[in-house]
Parts: structure tokens; C-alpha cells; sequence
């Protein structure tokens, strides 16, 4: 009789951790090197030694990246000094020169920069699809397309995309690779939908504290052999100060990704009801354009979601965010905090111009009583709407 495979929430607490190999140690701790001495002339040259020197790990690092790996059902997993240099090095791994990559209009500022500047140095080109194209991306694709990257939800707007759909239009010729941050392998799962490639900025969720930067890359078989040739290639290597701090943030992150859930429906329930605001952005509402398919492919949603006000002068924006004290305004997310940020999508559309009037804002909702969380919020709304007038 085969055993059942482990559920994600034991995968969270029990992957990646080998207490006896540690002196009963529960957490895996942190191997801090560079030299890994060989006892024999036989073993140097086996080169078959579990670890051999530390650019290629340690087993702080593959602890770690054993525990993701199991959650996204990957063949394996590489950590990244960040996200971003984890979305570089996995389209690094299925590009050449003359190639072309379809990217998500939605996709995170930085990843559109790498694609529009180090990949076009490399000649490799860039096209942009509207995110909610589904089915009608095999239009797009052409003999030199090699790539298809998806952000499902887009990190600003929340567009979900079809993985399945556009698996089966474009082939087993080129490598979707999907950026996961939103959602993490407890509520979607790319690679069972088709994606070949997964990668995460384990500086959000992963690690939920706000305190580190850390990227991660999980391939299926086909592309894992690729991914690691380019990772090796070009030297990258993950701290496992970094690695330790990311596997201490996994293990609680069903219980906050489950309460994140909760609170940012809630509070994007109640925006919808509220003065001035037009358009809340969370794929997780049963009015959101993408519902279906949302509803279909996850079992959860996550922590960050945006709405659109009733155009106003910056002034207006500047009087509903400058005296927040819980909500703060600065990058990144998935941290026990809250955060707003006000964002402006037209510069960062090309396939499908934004023409929505009105200002953004992303909200991540974090840990604070939930009554003093909307409060601050209606307050600022209140500011808003005065300040607009
Ligand atoms: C933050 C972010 C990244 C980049 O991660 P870094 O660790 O900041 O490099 C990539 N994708 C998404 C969706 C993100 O939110």
C-alpha cells in the first residue's frame, strides 16, 4: 500500500527539516561556509560528496528549498537572493538570442524593466498580451515565441489568467513560467496546471516578517535541468542566514495566509459599500470579471488587493495617506503590518492601455485589530472625499 501523500499544512510544518541530523535540533540551523573539506583523494575527485562547496548549498538552503519544492509538486528548487533575480534566472534558462517572450500586461514593474532592458540587450524580445486574453494567446504566438510569462493575480490589478487554457494553445514548445507571490502553493498550484516553471518572491508571504530578501525557482522535469545550468552559470547563490529566516516564516504560513484571507475580503466587502470608491480590485469577489476562473483554479485568496477612488487631485491623496499610522506606505508586502500604497497603472500598460479614471491604491492587510484597520481607513476616505471637493 503506498502511504497518502502529506497534506500542505504537514508539508509547512515538517518538510525540509531532519532533526537528527542536528543533534534532535528541531530547525535545521543556519551552516554559514564557504571550503567543505573531503577526507580522500577518492572523495575530492568522486565529486559526488553531499555538499562540496558553498555556492553550490548548504543545508540550511536545501532544507528550505525542500519544503517549497514539495508544496508547488515541483522536481526541484533553487533559492534566489530575490525575486526578482529569481524571474531573471528562470527566463534566462529558456531564452536565446532571436527568442521572443509574451509577458502579462499585469506583471510586477521590475519584471517588465528586465524583460525591456537586459533581455532586449541579449536580443531577445518582449511582447505584452492582455491579461485576460485566455485561449486567444495562441493568436500571439509565433515560431520564435519560447516563453509565456503569467502573474495570476497581477500584483496591482488582480487580472487572473487561464493556465490551463493557455497550456493547451501554446504547445509543450515553451515554458510558461508563472510568479505565484499572491497565492502561494497553499491556495494555487501552477505547475499542476500546466506551468513548467513556478517562482516566488519568498521575501513576501514566504518569509511574512518584513525582514528578509530571498527569491525561489521550482521546475518541473523538463525545466529544471536548464534552470539549474543557468543558475549555476552565473553564480547565484542564496544566504542561509536568509534561507533560515524563510523556513522559520513557512512554517506558520497557512495560519496567516488563512487570516490575511479573511481580513482582506472583509475589509474589500466593505470598501465596495463605501462613498467614492468605484472599483475594489480582488479577484476573490463574486463581481470580479475573473471570478470564474479564480473560483475555479484556487482554494484561497491572499492579502493584498486594490481599489480605485472618484478621480481627485494628488492633494486629496495626500490627505487621506500622509496621517495613517497603521496603514504604511512603502514596497513590498506580505509582512504581520499593513500597507497602502497609491500606484498609477498607465505607465505600466502597453498591450491594453489602462483608461479606468480615478486614483489606485493597494491595500495589504495585516495583523492590527481589525476595528482599528478600518477606522484608519475610513478616516481616510473621509479626507478624501473633503480634500476632493
Ligand atoms: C516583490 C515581488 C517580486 C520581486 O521580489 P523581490 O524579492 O522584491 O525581488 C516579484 N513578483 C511579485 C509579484 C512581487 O510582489
Amino acid at each position: 500500500m503506498t502511504k497518502p501523500a502529506p497534506k500542505q499544512q504537514t508539508i509547512l510544518t515538517h518538510a525540509g527539516r531532519e532533526p537528527d541530523r542536528h543533534h534532535g535540533f528541531v530547525n535545521t540551523p543556519v551552516v554559514r561556509g564557504s571550503t567543505v573539506l573531503f577526507e580522500t583523494l577518492d572523495a575530492l575527485e568522486a565529486g559526488d560528496q553531499e555538499y562540496r562547496y558553498g555556492r553550490h548549498g548548504t543545508p540550511t538552503a536545501k532544507g528550505a528549498g525542500a519544503a517549497i519544492n514539495q508544496l508547488e509538486g515541483g522536481a526541484g528548487t533553487l533559492l534566489c537572493p530575490s525575486g526578482l533575480s529569481a524571474i531573471a534566472v528562470s527566463l534566462l534558462s529558456c531564452l536565446r538570442s532571436g527568442d521572443e517572450v509574451l509577458v502579462t500586461d499585469s506583471a510586477y514593474g521590475p519584471t517588465r524593466s528586465f524583460c525591456d532592458r537586459m533581455l532586449a540587450d541579449y536580443g531577445i524580445s518582449t511582447r505584452y498580451f492582455d491579461p485576460r486574453s485566455g485561449p486567444r494567446i495562441a493568436q500571439l504566438i509565433r515560431p520564435e515565441t519560447k516563453a509565456i510569462f503569467l502573474e495570476s493575480p497581477g500584483s496591482l490589478t488582480f487580472e487572473i489568467q487561464d493556465i490551463a487554457a493557455i497550456r493547451r494553445e501554446a504547445g509543450l514548445g515553451v515554458t510558461i513560467v508563472a510568479d505565484n507571490t499572491w497565492a502561494t502553493p497553499l491556495f494555487y498550484r501552477p505547475l499542476s496546471l500546466g506551468a513548467d516553471i513556478v517562482v516566488h518572491a519568498g521575501t513576501k508571504m514566504f518569509s511574512g516578517h518584513s525582514d528578509v530578501m530571498i527569491g525561489t525557482i521550482t521546475a518541473n522535469e523538463r525545466s529544471i535541468g536548464p534552470v539549474r545550468r543557468t543558475y549555476a552559470g552565473h553564480g547565484i547563490h542564496c544566504s542561509p542566514d536568509d534561507a533560515f529566516l524563510m523556513a522559520r516564516g513557512l512554517r506558520t504560513l497557512s495560519v496567516r495566509m488563512k487570516e490575511h484571507e479573511l481580513r482582506a475580503l472583509e475589509l474589500a466587502k466593505w470598501l465596495l459599500e463605501q462613498e467614492g470608491v468605484r472599483e475594489v480590485l480582488h479577484p476573490g469577489l463574486p463581481g470580479h470579471p475573473d471570478y470564474s476562473v479564480f473560483a475555479r483554479d484556487f482554494s484561497g485568496s491572499g492579502s493584498l488587493f486594490s481599489f480605485i477612488m472618484d478621480p481627485a487631485p494628488r492633494t486629496a491623496i495626500a490627505a487621506m495617506l500622509d496621517p495613517m499610522k497603521l496603514f504604511g506606505m512603502g514596497y513590498s508586502w506580505g509582512g504581520f503590518e499593513s500597507l497602502i500604497l497609491p500606484f498609477d497603472p498607465r505607465p505600466i500598460r502597453t498591450a491594453v492601455p489602462w483608461t479606468q479614471p480615478g486614483n489606485c491604491f493597494r491595500l495589504h492587510v495585516g495583523f492590527e485589530d481589525f476595528g482599528d484597520l478600518k477606522d484608519e481607513l475610513a478616516a481616510g476616505l473621509k479626507r478624501y472625499l473633503a480634500a476632493a471637493k
